[in-house]
């Protein structure tokens, strides 16, 4: 293979004391040196990242002196730091500011860092130190929090393979290989299958209920497919949006099912990759010595088995589908009352429901924008909250260099006025950022290397015309308080390893403290402080903020129950034994509703085995059910300060000091019910979502 034209031949060439990250920052807080920092920077400095840190694991590896916590794991987790810096800087531009050059860069250092990360985690010399530590560790009079690095870290070569023979080793390599084929298979021939399955039409009645630049937008798809007409192209879910408009029914009815066949059709069957996918993770977890890929995957997450989730699953399946069998009825009524003459079908569901929405909760989102003001929801709003209930504050820094102009940075300081951490924030679209909203960081509070936190939250909220307000939607709103909650776990760190730091902790507990964070958004006292007209200056009228809190309950019923069908689904498929035969996907899929009884014919998994992409191919495997896990414990949390006086600071430094402070210091099942009191419990999310009164 040839190297790109745009790279130099050595990429280590070029790497010196010139380079932004040869030496720490020497901003404050290590801040990143954005104003230095030019493209070509990032390539030689991950090199001789990597190159460095090869060398000091080699180090680790091969002293001479008998394994000691402090030869071995801290000497690990001192390792990499210029790997670190170079990365978290490239990782920010490359999701938020990226172009060509950079794009070239991120894909020639893909495979090579995640073969610099399998030559450290199967590392035989080096396994054999973190073994010998790990089989001793309780006679070493470790403190606990060196305990649990112990344990997290040998967890984490054990799940790597570090622990096989150099056979199993070499069979693992292969049923990763195939895996990743099949993995890679799928997402191309789902693109391929989906784009395949839309919906195209000559007759312009069929669209009847879109409106006229819905109708452009079909036209235009036509034209650039080169077939007349209109073109309805598929979204990734079994449902569509254009259900909500479509009058016609049999268009909906054609629609929904190319949408639920997209990947049987002849040419673009997904089914037997997903078949022998199932069966070679199972493989795969057997030589991993667990009894099923599931088993293998929650070992470190809070649920840690596949009976924890399926417990939970099951407890919400029985209230949801109750509810969205009333959902169900009131559609029917709406049916009849209509005249319509038919019973209820899942292409019909968001039509009718959008009529009741409509009536019962319209919401223009043009009155409440006025009232969400970017920059003072921000600093009245979500930094407010964390004021009232951490004592922190925030000063803006203009000399700290940023990588994009729009980009604001603040110092935060703690309740006693010391510097705590830095937070950047990225608010606006632009054309070369990724789409959504996310968090990470520049640099992992810990003390080991006496580094405090610097941390950022990226979004995608529309840029106004100059001189122009930003105005948030109330969806806007959410998405500003769940980053910062996300920020708020990593600059509240209190923990002496990197490896524990802040936001490194499983998928399901990860979107708990973000989850969580969402809930002053609307709680009065914050609510009153931010919401007002960017123009009158007024507070936003009550009976409006009202319509927003009741909205926020409608349909979730239907809501709920697609998600735990599709959570279902994964967990079958990954809970198969090793032994079992290859499955025929449609009665393996059938079964696996009908026995967990959430196969409401009106309410379709949210995924079909065929064509969800979360755990065939995105890492979501065994861990769809973790974007429900963490709503409970969210609502289960913001109970607790319910039942405990609401928002004061008593309660969030106590949340603080007992959750957020703690990353992945110690076992979260623990942690959580430390400070709560007792396991969570569904209850508080049965609420939150409408299914029993308040
Ligand atoms: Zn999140």
């Amino acid at each position: 293979m040839t190297t790109s034209p745009l790279l130099a031949q050595s990429h280590t060439e070029g790497f010196g004391p010139r380079s932004p990250f040869y030496a720490k920052s020497t901003l404050p807080f290590e801040a990143p040196p954005f104003d230095k920092i030019r493209d070509a920077d990032y390539q030689p400095a991950i090199e001789a990242g990597m190159a460095e840190q090869k060398k000091e694991i080699a180090a680790i590896a091969d002293n001479a002196a008998a394994p000691t916590f402090e030869n071995t794991f801290v000497a690990m987790e001192r390792s990499g730091q210029l790997l670190q810096r170079a990365m978290a800087a490239f990782n920010a531009v490359t999701g938020a500011n990226t172009n060509p050059y950079l794009q070239n860069v991120q894909t020639e250092e893909a495979p090579k860092l995640a073969a610099h990360s399998d030559s450290i985690y199967l590392n035989g010399k080096l396994f054999a130190r973190v073994k010998a530590i790990y089989d001793k560790r309780a006679s070493l009079h470790l403190d606990p929090e060196s305990q649990r690095l112990v344990e997290v870290v040998y967890d984490h070569f054990i799940h790597a393979g570090a622990a096989l023979n150099d056979a199993d080793k070499e069979k693992l390599k292969k049923l990763n290989e195939e895996a990743s084929k099949l993995e890679d298979a799928f997402t191309r021939g789902l693109l391929d299958a989906t784009k395949a399955a839309a919906y195209t039409t000559t007759d312009r009645g069929a669209l009847a209920g879109l409106s006229d630049a819905e109708i452009a937008a079909a036209a235009h798809a036509a034209e650039d497919r080169k077939v007349g007409g209109y073109v309805i192209p598929l979204q990734n879910t079994t449902q569509q949006p254009v259900f909500t408009d479509l009058r016609n029914r049999d268009t909906r009815k054609q629609i929904f099912n190319n949408s639920w066949t997209r990947s049987e059709r002849p040419d673009h069957d997904l089914r037997p990759v997903i078949a022998r996918l199932a069966q070679l993770r199972a493989e795969k977890a057997k030589l991993l010595g667990f009894p099923s890929f599931a088993a293998w995957t929650l070992e470190n997450q809070m649920a840690k088995t596949p009976d924890a989730v399926l417990r939970f699953l099951n407890e919400l399946i029985p209230p949801a589908t109750a509810k969205a069998q009333e959902e169900a009825k009131d559609i029917q009524a709406l049916i009849d009352a209509q005249h319509g003459g038919f019973q209820l079908q899942p292409w019909d569901w968001d039509f009718y429901a959008e009529q009741v929405r409509k009536a019962k909760y319209d919401i223009d989102e043009s009155q409440v924008k006025p009232y969400f003001e970017m920059n003072n929801v921000l600093e009245n709003g979500v930094f407010y909250a964390a004021h009232l209930l951490y004592g922190l504050s925030f000063t803006e820094r203009k000399d700290i260099p940023v990588w994009q102009p729009d980009v604001r940075v603040f110092e935060v300081h703690d309740a006693d006025g010391k510097p705590l951490a830095v937070f950047y924030c990225d608010y606006f679209k632009r054309d070369n950022k990724n789409g959504g909203a996310w968090m990470s960081s520049f640099v992992d509070q810990n003390r080991l290397l006496g580094n405090l936190p610097v941390v950022y939250n990226v979004a995608n909220f529309q840029k106004p015309a100059p001189g122009q307000p930003a105005l948030l939607t109330s969806d806007d709103v959410n998405t500003m308080f769940h980053e910062f909650g996300h920020a708020l776990h990593g600059m509240l760190s209190q923990v002496e390893y990197p490896t524990l730091s802040g936001t490194n902790v499983p998928r399901d507990f990860v979107e708990f403290p973000s989850q969580f964070n969402e809930h002053w958004a609307t709680y009065p006292e914050v609510f009153q402080h931010y919401a007002h007209h960017y123009k009158t200056g007024k507070p936003m009228p009550s009976e409006l903020a009202a319509k927003i809190r009741k909205a926020q309950k409608f349909n979730q019923g239907y809501s709920l129950t697609e998600l735990l069908a599709a959570s279902m689904l994964d967990m079958q498929w990954h809970t198969l034994p090793a032994n079992a035969s290859l499955q025929n996907v449609d009665d393996f899929e059938k079964a696996a509703l009908e026995k967990s009884h959430v196969d409401l014919a009106t309410v379709p998994p949210r995924y079909r085995s065929s064509y969800f992409l979360h755990i065939w191919a995105n890492g979501y495997a065994a861990g769809y059910y973790a974007y429900q896990w963490t709503e409970m414990l969210d609502d289960d949390a913001y109970q607790w300060f319910e039942e405990h006086g609401g928002l004061t600071r008593a309660n969030g430094d106590r949340f603080r000091r007992m959750v957020l402070s703690r990353g992945y210091s110690e076992d979260l099942s623990k942690m959580y019910a430390d400070w709560r009191g007792r396991a969570p419990e569904i209850g508080a999310m049965l609420k939150d979502r409408g299914f029993t009164n308040p």
